[in-house]
């Protein structure tokens, strides 16, 4: 494997010191996450299953008075960002910023009293891989402010403040699974998360007692084709839906998938909306049998189940590209248990369940079919499942 699944990175709170001046009242952290099955489902109102990586945002941070708002990242050029509360308005730029800018602004929009801070942020989630390290920017910046400022909110609703963040501020039409999974996840589970009233349950996932390993398998490529599909697909499975006559794609039962697909026919829906609708109901179908998969010890025959994932993100939503078909590919191939994209896809990673003993002989496979096809080299590390965003000292 090309990468250690542990990356310490910059000590946050030795460079609070050094910008702001003063020990960082407390230092946070909150993890990347990677979606082991039900894609494109969240903003359909369904079932989705993250966990959490061991890749997180830090920050160290201490709690202002005077309406200032000051954000540094370690990970990007350009210094400290210097705001005021007061005036955070959405869509007003700030590029990087505006992450933790807009869980502040989210915060007080929610009517609780952030009255500034000071922030020192570092990242080992690798960002636009599909690993949600925008997620763990968020959650780690409204875990702090929560302590900080007392705010007596739940995983949950730090989730929910998140991506109000990212929708309304950055203005990035996410769902709510990244946020969820980055507050809530827990060490050795995945997350089953209905994301209609976020209800959720963890789900023992001990990858390492079953012999196992789940690679990820990061194409370093991001199509700019990505942004607009999604809309587009969104705007697709919103479209089924009205002319099924139902608020979302979650309220139609699995076994009228055919009668689904029948009416929508007649009713002269386009032939990606039929596409859609038939992945998204799918995916739901998927999560629930890995979590009965799963609940039963059998987490080998989840492999197929990523798999038949996999082929309709390809087919039916088409949301998968070159790079991500080819990791799925080379990796069955080799002997990988099951594979499929993860995330939004059009570039992002894949995740590989395979058989530990195998997983270097995996990676091995994918990296070379990469130099073979030309692409760039992959980055590939296991996903551990790890904890969610949690107070360091
Ligand atoms: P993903 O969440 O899949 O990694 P996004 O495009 O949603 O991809 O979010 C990536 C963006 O989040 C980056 O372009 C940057 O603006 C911000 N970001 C993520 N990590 C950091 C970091 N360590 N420092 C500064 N900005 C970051
Ligand atoms: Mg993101």
């Amino acid at each position: 494997m090309t990468e250690s699944a542990e990356q310490t990175g910059p000590d946050p709170a030795a460079t609070f010191t050094e910008l702001y001046g003063g020990e960082p009242h407390g230092v946070w952290a909150a993890p990347g996450r990677v979606n082991l099955i039900g894609e494109y489902t969240d903003f359909n109102d369904g079932f989705v299953m993250p966990l959490a990586l061991p890749h997180t945002a830090r920050a160290a941070v201490s709690p202002r008075t005077d309406g200032i708002l000051r954000l540094h990242s370690a990970d990007v050029p350009g210094g400290v960002v210097s705001l005021r509360v007061e005036e955070l308005a959405p869509h007003s730029g700030h590029g990087w910023a505006a992450y933790p800018a807009g869980v502040v602004w989210a915060l007080r929009e929610a009517g609780h009293r952030v009255t500034g801070a000071d922030i020192a942020l570092t990242s080992t989630v690798p960002t636009g891989a599909g690993l949600s390290s925008s997620a763990a920017l968020e959650t780690v910046t409204a875990l702090a402010l929560n302590d900080l400022f007392d705010l007596g909110l739940t995983g949950p609703e730090l989730a929910v403040i998140g991506r109000r963040a990212e929708n309304d501020f950055v203005g990035v039409p996410c769902g709510i699974m990244d946020q969820m999974a980055s507050a809530c996840c827990t060490e050795g589970h995945a997350l089953h998360l209905d994301t209609r009233d976020l209800t959720l349950r963890q789900v023992p996932f001990d990858l390492a007692a079953q012999g196992l390993t789940l690679l990820v398998v990061d194409t370093r490529v991001k199509h700019a084709l990505g942004d607009g599909a999604y809309a587009e697909r969104r705007a697709g499975c919103e479209e089924g839906a009205r002319l099924l006559g139902i608020p979302t794609l979650r309220d139609l039962p699995y076994d009228g998938l055919d009668a689904a697909l029948a009416t929508l026919a007649d009713a002269g829906a386009d032939e990606s909306v039929i596409r859609y609708v038939t992945h998204v109901v799918g995916d739901n179908r998927r999560v629930e049998q890995v979590i009965a998969l799963l609940d039963a010890g059998d987490v080998r025959a989840a492999g197929p189940v990523l798999d038949e994932g996999h082929r309709s993100l390809r087919d039916d939503l088409r949301v998968s590209c070159a790079e991500l078909d080819l990791a799925v590919a080379v990796a069955g191939e080799a002997g990988a248990l099951g594979a499929r994209m993860t995330g939004g896809g059009f570039g992002g990673s894949a995740i590989v369940l395979v058989e530990a003993a195998e997983a270097d002989a995996v990676a091995e496979a994918v990296t070379k079919a990469f130099a073979g096809a030309g692409h760039a080299a992959p980055g590939i590390f296991a996903a551990i499942p790890s904890a969610g965003a949690r107070r360091l000292s």
